[in-house]
């Protein structure tokens, strides 16, 4: 029956992902056990770079599985009455002094719209932080960030754009795949935990972008 195609779909899709999310945590993992079983052997303190490297990846570990809890959480949205604008709001409080520091322009377009959407509140905020910070992220030597938003009766209408580094369509076939990352400390999440809430939602995402020449990416959500 569909049902037990769709049942056996998502039970090969969380097979992929926890597949995945088992090499990515057993990565960090590798180092941290050797340098500590290093230590111990000789019986000599964990120090200098040795101790670095483990701090460094045990934060790696907690950043992967942090945004595996926000992506597991996004699977049961709780629908509310969102007001759009207060939601943008939010994402500029919370990404402007990470924007600022790193001396980006961050120009925001936002038309008052007076409906309001149905929607996982969390879940839409993180989708444009989300998409906010890569395209800061895209950016290492600084460019423009526009954050427009627009609607008709019909769709809400949100657009990241970004003057940054750009990718190929090659990368592009690849961008919402879970732990896909060209990041150095990337987990390749970001855009999957995207994909899923405005898949919930009935929306749409397209992205724009040519290598070296910015990136922009359109979200349309109808309204219910
Ligand atoms: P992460 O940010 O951890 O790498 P994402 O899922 O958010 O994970 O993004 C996956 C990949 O998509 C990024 O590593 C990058 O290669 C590409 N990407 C996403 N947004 C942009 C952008 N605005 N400009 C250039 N590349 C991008």
């Amino acid at each position: 029956t569909q049902e037990a195609l769709v049942r056996k779909e998502k039970l090969y899709v969380l097979g992929e992902f926890s597949a995945g999310l088992a090499h990515e945590i057993k990565n960090p993992l590798t180092p941290i056990k050797m340098l500590i079983q290093r230590a111990y052997e000789q019986n000599e303190p964990l120090e200098g770079d040795d101790l670095v490297i483990v701090n460094d990846e045990i934060k790696r570990i907690d950043k992967i599985v942090s945004q595996f809890l926000g992506y597991a959480r996004m699977n049961e949205p709780r629908i509310e009455s969102v007001d759009i604008n207060r939601l943008i709001k939010d994402v500029v409080t919370l990404t402007k002094q990470k924007i600022e520091k790193s001396g980006v322009e961050f120009i925001l377009e936002i038309e008052e719209l007076s409906a309001n959407l149905d929607a996982n509140a969390d879940g839409l905020k993180q989708v444009i932080i989300n998409l906010v910070l890569n395209a800061l992220q895209a950016m290492p030597d600084g460019g423009v960030i526009t954050l427009s938003v627009s609607g008709d009766d019909k769709h809400i209408r949100i657009e990241v754009s970004d003057s940054g580094v750009g990718m190929s369509e090659e990368q592009m076939t690849k961008i919402f795949n879970p732990f896909f990352t060209t990041k150095q400390n990337g987990t390749g999440l970001g855009l999957a935990v995207v994909w899923n809430v405005i898949e919930s939602l009935n929306g749409k995402i397209q992205f724009f972008s040519k290598p070296q020449q910015g990136t922009k990416v359109v979200v349309s959500l109808p309204y219910e």
